[in-house]
């Protein structure tokens, strides 16, 4: 066990034998403020966090997290990036050592339950599949559905390379991948009782490759609206709805946005393809960017998600205010909210929070301060 963890569990389970409550510092309204202010769910109606699937010794105090932070600062959402770490029945093969069990996961539902908080839990679609130096649990299993069988994985990684390597795909269109992903998602959402499935879809740098017996010449944004539509069927057939990242949505090159946060592989043009009913999250984190508002125009309920630069969340949140009251009755209520991302492992997150690790001096912005002043400014809207 890593020292720093060691250290966690020990302080944890001296304040849970203490009785000692964690202190929260979700800000109080005044009771003149509360009187003259609205209900929340009218302002901003997605108050949500986002945060990778805790390890099976961190679901005691991920749980702690969810009610003594989580509920008092009126969060509403949960993403929960699973992935493959969850035993899965259906599909064993793909479960990783470190998943979680259903009866794991059935506490963190109850959790949820009782502060009413909706799970939506993610697993990577389309891209992310894998990690830079290895592929992930799906393509470990199933190579034969890898879009690039042919980069190899350098024992070194570095970004940029030869390859354009960031993440592997699968193929969309393999003939046997739905069958298994299918079975992955549902078996997920049912363990996690959730009405939405969230699919990830960012950052998708490999579609359509020309090498690619079936993608070969393809178009690039046919075959992403192809897999949306797809999942969203899937989905639909069991009444839950689809989330997904927006970048493979946004024009990387004439917004200046760029390649991450948009797309520059052609992708963009399936934002008129796919079903409007799908949730847009719109992710960005060094700009306040503005894109929430053509999502909206064309369609599409949307959310703003920040991740460490507090002044930006802080400005997405008063941004998504003014949407919604600047907008006209058909847009507004397409501008659903705002969702804090953390992209750190559950207990580094945790650990940052509670002040058990000395801050990083040279990194200035941490997910937990701005998960902080993002929720303080959420809470100074209403009640
Ligand atoms: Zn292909």
């Amino acid at each position: 066990m890593p020292i720093r963890r060691l250290l966690y569990c020990l302080a944890f389970a001296i304040m849970a034998h203490l009785s000692i409550p964690l202190s929260t510092d979700a800000q109080k309204a005044t009771p003149r403020q509360a009187a003259s202010r609205q209900p929340l769910d009218s302002i901003m109606p997605v108050r949500g966090f986002c945060i990778d699937i805790p390890r099976p010794t961190g679901v005691d105090s991920f749980i702690h997290f969810i009610h003594d932070a989580l509920a008092p600062r009126k969060v509403n959402t949960l993403f929960i990036l699973v992935d493959y770490r969850y035993q899965f029945k259906s599909h064993p093969e793909l479960a990783d050592s470190q998943g979680l069990s259903l009866t794991d996961v059935k506490k963190i539902v109850l959790a949820c339950a009782q502060e009413k908080i909706r799970i939506i839990p993610q697993i990577n679609m389309l891209g992310h599949q894998g990690w830079e130096e290895h592929p992930g649990k799906l393509l470990q299993a199933y190579p034969e559905f890898d879009e690039t069988p042919w980069v190899k994985n350098p024992a070194k990684y570095v970004w940029p390379n030869d390859d354009n390597l960031y993440c592997r795909s699968y193929c969309p269109l393999h003939p046997k991948v739905h069958e298994v992903i299918f079975a992955a998602i549902d078996e997920l959402c049912d363990a996690f009782e959730a009405t939405a499935f969230h699919a990830g879809m960012d950052e998708v740098f490999y579609i359509g490759e020309s090498k690619c017996p079936r993608c070969g010449g393809r178009d690039p944004a046919v075959l992403f609206a192809g897999e949306v539509q797809a999942i969203h069927d899937h989905l639909a057939r069991k009444n839950r709805e689809l989330w997904i990242w927006g970048d493979r949505l946004i024009d990387g090159k004439t917004t200046g946005i760029g390649e991450w946060e948009a797309s520059y592989n052609n992708t963009f043009r399936a934002v008129d393809l796919i079903p409007k009913d799908v949730v847009i999250c719109d992710w960005h984190y060094d700009r306040p960017d503005q894109t929430a508002v053509y999502f909206a125009m064309k369609g599409f309920r949307v959310i703003t998600c920040p991740w460490r630069i507090s002044q930006n969340g802080v400005a997405q949140v008063d941004d998504m205010v003014r949407f919604r009251n600047e907008s006209t009755p058909e847009m507004k209520d397409r501008f659903l909210g705002i969702v804090e991302t953390t992209w750190s492992s559950t207990q580094q997150f945790l650990n940052g929070y509670y002040g058990l690790t000395p801050k990083n001096p040279v990194r200035e912005h941490t997910a937990y301060d701005c998960f902080r002043e993002v929720f303080q400014r959420i809470d100074s809207l209403g009640n």
